[in-house]
């Protein structure tokens, strides 16, 4: 089948409006600074961008239970801003933005599954990955790609999906909500030890998860990618490959302690979509988690998608 353009790109303007207090470092201006590095670099000329529709009840259920999502929408303030943990905060526009965020996750899966695009980028807030089961955490309130992934389960009938999570923390929501489930395999590097002190105690068989000490830089994120998570990935042969993608591993992000360059943010996607070329017929779904080094992220993020849309070639 013929796909027309190689890369959605899927946003809302609804995301911005999310704010959890005036020097909170996950803000509203991360989304403008991709934007505005998609637009200077050229790379944004090659997306076809959409708005991320509203995710419905029954796609948040299959991550969390009913409960849960009834008391995200009860804790939403018409005014004012409510903390559901000492980092993660809702204003009156935060439920809209985060339904989008999840809505966003559905709509890639969907894209992608019907041929519609080759892959699929979500520049959307807030993130997921600290989201658990049952519990908003780490700037986090639904799981975004633990949606994604679960809709392309459920819904395209996918029996086997990695997830790669190379943000500087771990993601320990997505690895709550998956560990043991064998459709699901997970690959992440996270700076240890560091919040959220997580993903080392004796992770289930699907979690690849490879931490790396304060001041390690590209060799030995290379060397986790090449040495553990290209093995595990090859013998799962997803058939979808979500990216948590995340950026605050970034050298110039002071939010942690890794030096991952711009560089890196190409040099791993372009192995991991040879994975899904050879395996999941090249589909890829990747979320925007961290990353709050307002130039570094929009940088990385161009180094990511001029991948993703065949443009390094
Ligand atoms: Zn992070």
């Amino acid at each position: 089948m013929k796909i027309a353009m190689p890369t959605a790109y899927i946003t809302h303007a609804d995301c911005l409006k999310h704010e959890m207090g005036a020097h909170h470092p996950e803000r509203p201006a991360r989304l403008t600074s991709v934007d505005d590095q998609l637009i200077s670099s050229g790379v944004g000329e090659h997306l076809t961008r959409f708005d991320a529709p509203l995710a419905s009840d029954e796609q948040l259920a299959r991550v969390h239970p009913l409960e849960y999502v009834r008391a995200i929408r009860e804790a939403a303030p018409s005014r004012g801003t409510v903390h559901l943990d000492p980092d993660t905060a809702m204003n009156p526009f935060t439920l809209q933005a985060a339904l989008r965020a999840a809505g966003a996750a559905v709509m890639a899966a969907d894209l992608v599954l019907q041929n519609k695009f080759q892959s699929a980028f979500c520049n959307v807030r807030p993130p997921g990955h600290h989201a658990c089961r049952a519990r908003p955490m780490g700037f986090c309130i639904f799981n975004n790609v633990a949606v994604a992934a679960r809709h392309a389960l459920a819904e395209h009938g996918l029996e086997r999906v990695a997830i790669i999570d190379f943000d500087v923390h771990h993601g320990n929501g997505t690895e709550d909500i998956f560990e043991g489930d064998d459709s699901v395999l997970m690959a992440s590097i996270f700076q240890h030890p560091f919040y959220p002190y997580s993903g080392t105690d004796s992770p289930a068989s699907n979690m690849v998860n490879i931490p790396l000490a304060a001041g390690a830089g590209s060799q030995q994120f290379r060397e986790a990618v090449t040495g553990a998570w290209m093995p595990a990935l090859e013998a799962f042969r997803p058939q979808l490959v979500l990216f948590s993608a995340g950026f605050d591993a970034h050298q110039e992000d002071d939010m942690a302690m890794l030096r991952l360059s711009d560089a890196d943010y190409g040099w791993v996607t372009r192995q991991v979509k040879a994975v899904a070329e050879r395996h999941a017929a090249g589909r890829i779904v990747s979320l925007l988690e961290g990353g709050y080094a307002l130039s570094a992220l929009g940088r990385s993020v161009v180094q990511h998608l001029r991948v993703l849309a065949g443009l390094d070639r």
